[in-house]
């Protein structure tokens, strides 16, 4: 089967903090190891309705609060077509500032409440230019295992200011092993609703962490295709070392 994913990148220009955009060669990389062929739409002001509803896999970096104003004011007027992806199971991810665009609203260090898409039950409100951010290495435990069959301690570098707070109806990525998370204080980072990950882990995160990756290419394919799909295994034994090194430091 020739098979072609788009993997739609949010605001490339606006939203790609702490290489962020290496999470988008990853995913081109894996693909292409495994023949699939891929297709980077990058989704900003000049983007249509039908582009959106082409999209089979949704990337957002992160940002600070001045970029996020100016990606929210156009982000609001694709809330129908980002909805009605996430509703059909299209996985996604969001990094950092772009998870905060998605929950019910960001209150920013200085000026107005952002108002977010609502997809996550959760809201973030940033302490002030004075408040201390919550900066360093992170390791964290997916909490839904069974979603990610293979997934073991996730690492990352977070640096936010905004503190997050999950609401009844949503569920955390994963438990604080080392670090801040959501907010430095419940334990829980991240969120997930459906095949949609929100979480505060740069790296970037997918280099560090290729079954998070992988995971997005094989919920993509089978939406799309709409059968089950086994992606064949690549040789990930640096990227593990890499990563047990970091947890065992
Ligand atoms: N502006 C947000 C905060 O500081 C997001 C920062 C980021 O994406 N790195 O909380």
């Amino acid at each position: 089967m020739n098979s072609q994913l788009t993997i739609g990148w949010l605001y490339p220009q606006l939203m790609s903090t702490y290489g962020d955009r290496g999470n988008i060669q990853v995913l081109q990389k894996r693909c292409e190891w495994r023949g699939i062929k891929s297709v980077i739409v990058p989704i900003d002001q000049s983007t249509s309705t039908s582009q959106l509803q082409s999209i089979d896999l949704l990337f957002g970096g992160g940002a600070q609060d001045r970029e996020q104003e100016i990606v929210m004011q156009d982000l609001h007027k694709k809330k129908k077509e980002i909805m009605s992806l996430i509703e059909n199971d299209v996985p996604a991810l969001f990094v950092c500032g772009a998870p905060q665009l998605m929950g019910k609203y960001y209150e920013p260090a200085e000026g107005k409440r952002i108002e977010g898409l609502g997809i996550f039950d959760m809201f973030t409100k940033h302490l002030g230019t004075d408040a201390d951010r919550l900066i360093g290495n992170i390791i964290v435990e997916p909490v839904l295992r069974s979603s990610f069959s293979v997934l073991h301690s996730v690492v990352g570098f977070e640096n936010h200011g905004g503190r997050t707070y999950l609401g009844d109806g949503a569920a955390p990525f994963a438990k604080v092993i080392k670090g801040f998370g959501n907010n430095g204080e419940d334990g829980t980072e991240g969120v997930v609703y459906k095949n949609a990950i929100g979480t505060y882990l740069h790296g970037p995160l997918l280099p560090k962490n290729p079954q998070i990756a992988d995971f997005m290419i094989e919920k993509a394919l089978e939406i799309k295709y709409k059968k089950k799909i086994i992606l064949k295994q690549l040789d990930d034994s640096l990227e593990q070392k890499a990563n047990d090194f970091i947890v065992s430091r």
